[in-house]
């Protein structure tokens, strides 16, 4: 059977910039600190099958699902951000953990690998936007905030795994726990046993989402603390009468599917089932049929039913995969124009081969390391995400 997939139109959004709607200075950089292959080398897939071959099981190579297809082919194993950190856990003998990814995944892989492993993140350019848009220094001014108002004693910090190493060092120390996208409702449940409120971080929707359509609150039981405002642009009694304090961040990926993206493909689509991620906006979700994490995505395309038509609301490059594997479904994306993550699409063929072949010249290029203080509060906040019960 020929695929039914058809690429979404491109515009001229259709990658989106790096560092836009975040503060630049928290980039973590650009340039490349060695000398990248062309992209138009014909020799890149033998390069980059050569050294790996030459590092054998020294190197393991891990590939998010919204990576591209040319990075895909080179991964030992794929998965989502949490899947990722437990394999390069499950692998301590390898003494080289190549991340394809972004830049919090590889923290948190070095967060959770041995002293002697070293996590390289092939482009240090690959960072996130919704992980930059909570910087350690504003979430503590808004502890402090919490401190005056004497409420921090109630408020129990989570934060999602997209979050820089040092969000979820500060979520640890104040006694709090990591969720992923899969286990929200789970980490959210055994919070309002250690509290009464939620300093949620750093996806606002993930965090409104599950608390209004899992755990039946109320709307109007979230504010939205925004850094980029005096005091977040809350007044005290909105403080003191929330139960979910919502950091103002978001994912520039899944926060561009609308509802008008809905209501298009339900009358283009007659019977199409819409599936879309938790970091998608409330009302998104609120109009999907299906709604959960990446691997959820995965698992329900799969098991779909031939001859069923999907219209799915997550990043693109995984999107068309799932449909050019499924030829008798028909999966399109819930946009019309092009999404990708741009940050994700850093990592290309030319900077895979580069690291490779660093590694096997005996020089290590682009390792992540987290100082030892924030890897000890990060991982009690990453162990209690695995204690839950
Ligand atoms: S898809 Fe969204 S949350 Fe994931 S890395 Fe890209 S910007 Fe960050």
């Amino acid at each position: 059977m020929t695929s039914t997939w058809i690429e979404p139109a491109s515009t001229a959004t259709a990658l989106l910039l790096l560092g836009r709607g975040t503060d630049p200075a928290s980039e973590r950089g650009v340039d490349c600190p060695g000398d990248l292959p062309a992209p138009s080398d014909p020799d890149l897939v033998a390069r980059a099958t050569a050294a790996k071959a030459a590092l054998g099981d020294r190197v393991f190579v891990l590939g998010h699902h919204y990576q591209r297809d040319e990075v895909i082919q080179f991964a030992d194993v794929t998965g989502d951000s949490f899947k990722l950190a437990q394999q390069a856990a499950a692998r301590p003998d390898a003494e080289f953990i190549l991340f394809c990814g972004v830049h919090f995944m590889a923290e948190s892989a070095d967060i959770l690998t041995t002293p002697d492993q070293k996590v390289i993140l092939p482009d240090l350019a690959a960072g996130c936007s919704m992980a930059d848009m909570a910087v350690l220094g504003q979430v503590e001014t808004a502890w402090e905030r919490f401190e005056d108002l004497g409420i921090t004693g109630e408020i129990v910090p989570v934060t999602y795994m997209n979050s820089s190493a040092d969000i979820k060092g500060f979520v640890g120390r104040n006694k709090g726990v990591v969720c992923t996208s899969s286990n929200a409702k789970r980490a959210l449940d055994w919070s309002f046993e250690q509290g009464s409120k939620v300093f949620f971080l750093p996806d606002q929707h993930l965090g409104r989402n599950t608390a209004v359509l899992e755990m039946g609150f109320d709307l109007d039981d979230c504010v939205l603390y925004d850094p980029h405002k005096p005091g977040g642009g809350l007044t005290d009694d909105q403080l003191r009468n929330a139960r979910m304090i919502l950091w103002r961040g978001h994912c520039s990926v899944h926060g561009r599917f609308t509802l008008e993206s809905v209501r298009e493909v339900r009358e283009r689509v007659p019977g199409v089932n819409v599936l879309v991620h938790p970091e998608c906006r409330h009302e998104v979700v609120r109009a999907a049929d299906y709604v959960g994490s990446t691997e959820y995505i995965i698992k329900a395309l799969d098991a779909a039913e031939p001859g069923s038509s999907w219209a799915v609301g997550t990043e693109l490059n995984l999107v068309r995969r799932m449909a050019l594997a499924h030829p008798d479904k028909q999966i399109m994306f819930l946009d019309r124009a092009v999404c990708y993550c741009s940050t994700m699409n850093r990592i290309d063929l030319p900077h895979l081969v580069w690291a490779l072949e660093e590694l096997v010249a005996g020089r290590v290029p682009n390792q992540i390391t987290v100082d030892p203080d924030t890897a000890h509060h990060a991982r009690v906040a990453l162990d209690q995400m695995l204690a839950l019960p």
